[in-house]
């Protein structure tokens, strides 16, 4: 049986199903987990399937989560989206039922669950929901195929990054069959408020750029409270300096409450997932995280930045 009947087979033994995603959750946790949460509510209206984890402000527009109880992981089948490692997977509580799947398209650093799906060739977690209903012939509600492509545009930056495939754009061609108002998603999802706007300047403005395209930009405590903008609320900014024609790769350090930095780490071509994971971290080839504990360590992960511009260069 393949890997997504399996999946399916464990759906139906269940009564309860709890669908957990990472921490932070951007566009594509939400999508895949919510998504997969109106799927099955569409198959199997008897379930009890519930969504948890942290409402993130900046997306409740896309996704809302349940209230989940302790008792309800009794018996009940929990199933995580889009995270490579316990360590992010948002609610502890995801080891308290009767059994545990993983779907991620992440590198699979961390094997964890009874039933593990990995697919590093999916651009999004949101692609192998859509691909698993579509293996296991389960059709789509509308409110789902939403869901699903909102994290398919979110993950692949609109189509632009290599993880973007002919599967991909197959699969996005049968979500827009579904009736959900595309123009106004991926309106909202281009779209950014003025504080933001103004941040992205400042990123233009004080980004650090070397010889070999290794750029970094820090942002402070003290500059976030200037322009009123949440951590959460810097993943709009992410993708800004890759616009640059000079900037092969870099790194927005993003001070955090307690003083650490939050590093969110991005690559045109050259890997720097190795990069993230000495550093308390990890991530996809191009896209990664970690995290920084003093100006210094700052310093280290941009000159290994550096390292890669440098050595990838000619
Ligand atoms: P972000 O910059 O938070 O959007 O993260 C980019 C990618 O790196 C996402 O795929 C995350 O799942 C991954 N990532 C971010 N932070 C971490 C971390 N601390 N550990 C492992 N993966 C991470």
């Amino acid at each position: 049986m393949d890997i997504c009947h399996q999946i399916l087979e464990k759906i139906k033994r269940y009564d309860t199903i709890i669908i957990h995603r990472h921490l932070k959750p951007d566009p594509d946790a939400l999508g895949s987990q919510v998504g997969l949460k109106a799927l099955l509510e569409h198959h199997f209206p008897e379930k009890t399937i519930k969504a948890v984890g942290f409402d993130e402000p900046t997306l409740a527009w896309l996704a809302k989560m349940d209230p989940v109880q302790d008792s309800d992981y009794q018996g009940a089948l929990v199933i995580v989206c889009d995270t490579a490692n316990t360590a992010r997977i948002d609610d502890k509580r995801y080891n308290q039922g009767d059994f545990l799947i993983k779907i991620d398209h992440h590198p699979n650093d961390e094997v964890y669950g009874d039933l593990v799906w990995t697919d590093t060739n999916s651009s999004s977690a949101s692609e192998m929901i859509a691909l698993f209903a579509e293996k296991t012939q389960l059709a789509l509600s509308d409110q789902a195929a939403e869901l699903l492509f909102a994290g398919i545009i979110g993950d692949t930056g609109r189509f632009l990054y290599p993880s973007t495939t002919a599967r991909t754009f197959r699969i996005v061609s049968s979500l827009r069959e579904y009736n959900f108002d595309f123009a106004s998603l991926t309106r909202k999802m281009d779209t950014m408020s003025f504080k933001i706007a103004k941040l992205q300047g400042y990123v233009y403005d004080h980004l650090e750029v070397d010889e070999n395209g290794a750029a970094r930009v820090l942002l402070s405590q003290e500059i976030l409270k200037k322009y009123d903008v949440t951590d959460a609320e810097t993943a709009a900014i992410v993708g800004a300096p890759g616009r640059i024609d000079s900037v092969s790769l870099w790194g927005i350090f993003v001070e955090q409450t307690d003083g650490h930095y939050r590093v969110r780490l991005r690559s045109k071509i050259h890997p720097i997932n190795q990069v993230a994971k000495e550093h308390d971290g990890g991530g996809h080839p191009l896209a990664s995280g970690a995290n920084s504990y003093s100006l210094e360590e700052n310093e280290q992960i941009y000159k290994e930045l550096k390292e890669v511009a440098r050595t990838n260069q000619g």
